[in-house]
């Protein structure tokens, strides 16, 4: 392959890095003849894995960015274990036999030195929690909210009269059929009494009040971490306890496609045979067993799957139990039939051997095969790989490494799709729980309590009253009548009924106060609900319950949230009282009350918002060597910086920038602000619906579509708005005179469809083109209506004839009305100059009600940076989208941004051009504006006629 003129935009230093680096900027891996801005990429990343610490890089999406982080921090990594190897084999020639520990010189990096070391204190680190430090240069949790006392005065006999009369009627009645359900219980308890006693509580006691420590279980019971992403398998971990390979890369990405895409470009590399790679994923993408499969949410999923672990060992237990004296190996009849025989797990993992990298699918097929589970197969692999590729959950959550048990210590991560990483982060450490998941656990609480009071210790009964006093407060908090207690505003009762939803947004202490819950240790809490068990407790409990009852009274349809949803409701419960610990400028509460509809109330919910990501950053960061943030476009990186590591100047970090390997006479960008006719296009809020812009944009259409060849790609802001515009020119009669030309496909909003839609939408394209090769046929190509945000913007690929011109349609602007956005855009407007708290009380008693303008009152009353990054996402959100185009060096694409907003104003210099925030390789193409359509029209017909024929031995 020839190598086109295409440089390197930032000044990287390139030769240092080659030099620094891989000295000759040879990377032997690479399956074809690099070009030169890949070398470059190479050499930066090799440089940047060598210096340690947190690197950007960030190369045009159709660079081959994948190919060159494999060739690249692969081969770094042989060659760290070659050094180590060599080191190892100096020091036992010098000294006899003598441990790595020992090894090392003065031109030895300083964490490969204390890699050996590191390697043997790895269990002790394990139980330190560790933030800040490192990179980092603080990281205190709110110690202020530890001191919180622990569990009332108030409490004492556990009927929340502090809190009020909150509960809701449908509550009191549950409880009312709950109190039934319990008498009933207890004149069938003779039969079932000792039964029952597997669902006692260990007599629990607490330690002093100020001890953040909690309390602890006088028998020691097997623990139950209550985040469900972090919930232990026993089963796992017999599997997992293998010796460590050393030193090892995490590769993750957002999507499973993209990951076994890496899987794919890995195997085309020399190091598909050299190094041990596994994939791993949830369960849900694991899972062979058609049963639990049936379940199809996640959450539920991993349920199931743990459920049947436990039951597993409770059955292997019992039977010891009543044993007479002999002991039976037979496996358990119960849990997963596909995890019951070692034998298999370990031709699995033989196999994988043999095989090398497979993706997500192909280790299901094994899994398949064999008849054993694909998932604990694959996390078996971990300690002994050197490479993990994994999706971004499974690294990025701390629950979810410390669930898989992986080791970040001196290792190295790279995070590819990083250009949301800020964001993606924080949303995985957002709780929420619905009113009816709290009806059920409290009713759940309450029937454990009256069967249970008298059989439970003092301070198991205070815990759960406790409990039970919270559970009230939250139902409290989203029942109407006390909708004023909550410091909203009196003008919600003026909103219509069914239409909004009410919703207020605080600070976690404000929260606590309003609700008078501020003096329980939450804490304490959470130790207590870890070192019991209580959860499975309570819920097994309500299983027997209602088993029981459904047996007894066969007519019987009230039930107290059985089976396995209540344990997700209680877990869901438990991530929200975890989230209260956190400090109170961390994250936001959001309340949102149910809805008023015809036939009663309908959802509502308390979610806690988190909206500082530096904490969970560096705890990600002080551990590993190098953390790698990888991108096709990563600006703005000023953003992403303060918000996830604010402790390292832009100066001291790593980042690296290359253009686009296209020649610029292979993508035509135009900004167009006027249609055919001449009206002005403007698709700003109020404007966008006007049937003058909704026609002038379809007029535009009906001439593109004679002048693109093959596929034309239109993105809309929302799929609501792309249905308006459908629906209007279907009427107006514009959609038949764009379907002469070319056949019309739409986004679907289900994702599982989109893939049948798009095989339709390239089949037309090709089968056009062969028709038009033969007979001049009317119809040209087709045309696909695609949503920002949807799953056509985010993850597919329209190369070649499936995307000649992408149309951007209006500026994607977020949602003002979107309390969590709101709520992120005033946190990062007080970030760095220290007045985040006095920002964050801008709207402490705002109402919310879906209501676009008090979101726009926001935006008006934010600084720079609140406002900035408000743009910054629909920026993001736009090269995204039309990054779908133009993925290799033959392809060639114009690209159109559709309204007078993109155009520069001339007359307002000092005002910043949107375009400004374009990547550089199609700012640099940029036609910023056209005078007339007749001006677009020629140049994209000059444009196609030049290129006519590129490429098209790719198709
Ligand atoms: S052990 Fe594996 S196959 Fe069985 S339920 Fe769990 S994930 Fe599914």
């Amino acid at each position: 392959m020839s190598s086109p003129e295409a440089g390197v935009e930032q000044p990287v230093e390139v030769e240092e890095m080659r030099k620094g680096g891989r000295g000759d900027g040879r990377f032997p891996a690479f399956p074809y003849e690099p070009y030169s801005i890949q070398v470059d990429f190479m050499s930066a990343l090799y440089s940047y894995l060598e210096r340690g610490g947190i690197s950007m890089l960030e190369s045009p999406t159709g660079t081959g960015k994948t190919l060159s982080i494999i060739c690249s921090a692969l081969q770094w990594l042989v060659d760290q274990k070659e050094k180590q190897k060599s080191k190892v084999k100096v020091e036992s020639d010098k000294n006899g036999v003598q441990s790595l520990s020992n090894s090392g010189s003065d031109d030895e990096p300083d964490w490969m030195r204390n890699f050996a070391n590191d390697k043997k204190n790895q269990g002790e680190d394990k139980k330190k929690v560790k933030f800040g430090g490192g990179f980092s240069q603080k990281g205190e949790r709110g110690k202020g909210e530890s001191n919180r006392d622990l569990l009332s005065r108030d409490c004492k006999r556990g009927n929340g009269e502090s809190c009020g009369e909150f509960i809701s009627k449908s509550a009191e009645k549950k409880r009312f059929q709950t109190m039934k359900r319990c008498e009933k219980m207890q004149s069938k308890t003779v039969a079932v009494e000792s039964n029952d006693d597997e669902f006692l509580l260990e007599e629990y006691e607490s330690d002093e009040e100020d001890s953040i420590s909690g309390g602890r279980s006088k028998r020691k019971v097997g623990g139950v971490c209550i985040s469900s992403s972090s919930d232990e398998d026993e089963a796992a971990k017999g599997s997992d306890d293998e010796e460590e390979g050393g030193l090892k890369i995490y590769f993750c990405s957002r999507t499973h496609s993209q990951l076994s895409q890496f899987v794919k470009e890995l195997r085309k590399t020399a190091f598909a045979d050299e190094i041990s790679a596994v994939c791993l994923g949830s369960r849900k993408n694991f899972c062979i067993n058609e049963e639990v499969l049936k379940l199809r949410n996640s959450t539920r999923i991993n349920e199931r799957c743990l459920e049947l672990q436990k039951t597993k060992k409770n059955d292997v237990s019992k039977m010891k139990n009543i044993g007479t004296g002999r002991m039976r190996r037979t496996k358990a009849v119960s849990g997963c039939p596909m995890l019951r025989k070692h034998k298999l797990q370990r031709q699995f993992k033989e196999q994988l051997f043999q095989l090398g990298a497979l993706d997500i699918e192909e280790l299901v097929h094994l899994g398949s095969s064999l008849g054993t589970c694909p998932y604990y197969g694959a996390r078996s692999m971990v300690p002994s790989a050197d490479l993990v590729v994994l999706p971004y959950q499974s690294l990025l959550s701390k629950s979810s490494r410390e669930s898989l048990g992986l080791n970040l210590k001196n290792n190295v991560v790279i995070i590819d799709e990083a250009h949301n990483l800020a964001d993606s982060l924080i949303s995985m450490y957002d709780a929420k729980v619905t009113f009816s998941q709290l009806e059920d656990v409290h009713c759940h609480l309450e029937m454990y309590l009256e069967r249970f009071f008298n059989l439970l210790g003092p301070g198991n009964r205070r815990y759960i009253q406790t409990l039970m006093v919270i559970t009230r407060a939250f139902i409290g908090a989203l029942n109407e009548k006390n909708r004023d207690d909550l410091n909203t505003s009196k003008k919600a009762d003026n909103l219509p009924a069914g239409k909004i939803t009410i919703a207020s947004s605080m600070a976690i202490n404000d929260f606590l106060f309003t609700l008078n819950i501020d003096n329980i240790n939450f804490i304490k809490l959470q130790h207590y609900l870890k070192e019991t068990n209580i959860i499975h407790k309570v819920c097994g409990y309500g299983n027997r319950t209602a088993t029981l009852q459904a047996s007894s009274t066969f007519n019987d349809s009230e039930s107290c949230g059985e089976d396995i949803s209540t344990l997700s409701n209680f877990r869901a419960f438990a991530d929200m009282l975890l989230s209260l610990t956190n400090k109170n400028t961390d994250g936001r509460i959001i309340v949102s009350k149910p809805k008023k509809t015809l036939s009663g109330q309908q959802g509502g919910y308390i979610k806690f918002v988190m909206l500082t990501g530096e904490k969970i950053f560096s705890e990600m960061a002080d551990q590993a060597h190098a953390v790698i943030l990888a991108g096709g476009t990563l600006q703005p990186i000023e953003e992403t910086r303060e918000r996830l590591f604010p402790w390292l100047s832009l100066e001291m970090l790593n980042f690296f920038s290359c253009s686009h390997i296209v020649p610029p006479e292979s993508i035509l960008p135009v900004v167009v602000s006027r249609g055919p006719s001449g009206r002005v296009l403007d698709f700003s809020y109020s404007t966008r619906i006007s049937s003058a812009t909704v026609e002038e944009l379809g007029l535009l259409l009906c001439n593109l579509v004679s002048v693109v060849p093959e596929g034309i790609v239109v993105f809309f802001s929302s799929f609501e708005y792309e249905e308006l515009v459908y629906n209007a020119w279907k009427s107006s009669g514009i959609l038949d005179r764009i379907q002469k030309k070319k056949c019309v496909f739409r986004e679907p909003r289900k994702n599982t469809d989109v893939e049948l839609v798009l095989q339709k939408y390239k089949e037309s394209i090709n089968n056009l083109a062969q028709c038009n090769s033969i007979d001049a046929a009317p119809q040209n190509g087709a045309l696909f209506f695609a949503v920002v945000g949807g799953k056509v913007s985010e993850g597919i690929n329209f190369s070649d004839g499936m995307g000649r011109c992408i149309v951007m349609v209006g500026l994607p602007y977020p949602n003002p009305s979107n309390i969590e956005l709101m709520e992120r855009v005033k946190h990062i407007d007080g970030l760095g100059d220290g007045n985040a708290i006095s920002n964050l009380s801008l709207s402490n008693d705002e109402l919310y009600m879906g209501d676009v303008q008090a979101g726009f009152n926001i935006l008006r009353s934010c600084g720079h940076r609140g406002k900035e990054y408000y743009e910054n996402l629909c920026f993001k959100a736009i090269n995204q989208s039309i990054g779908r185009a133009i993925r290799h060096a033959d392809d060639y694409a114009a690209i159109l941004l559709v309204d007078k907003r993109y155009a520069s104003d001339p007359s307002k210099r000092s005002n910043p051009c949107p375009t400004d925030k374009l990547p550089k390789w199609i700012k640099d193409s940029l036609v910023p504006r056209t005078n007339n359509y007749g001006e677009l029209h020629r140049l994209l017909h000059q444009f196609f006629k030049f290129n006519k024929g590129r490429g098209d031995h790719k198709k």
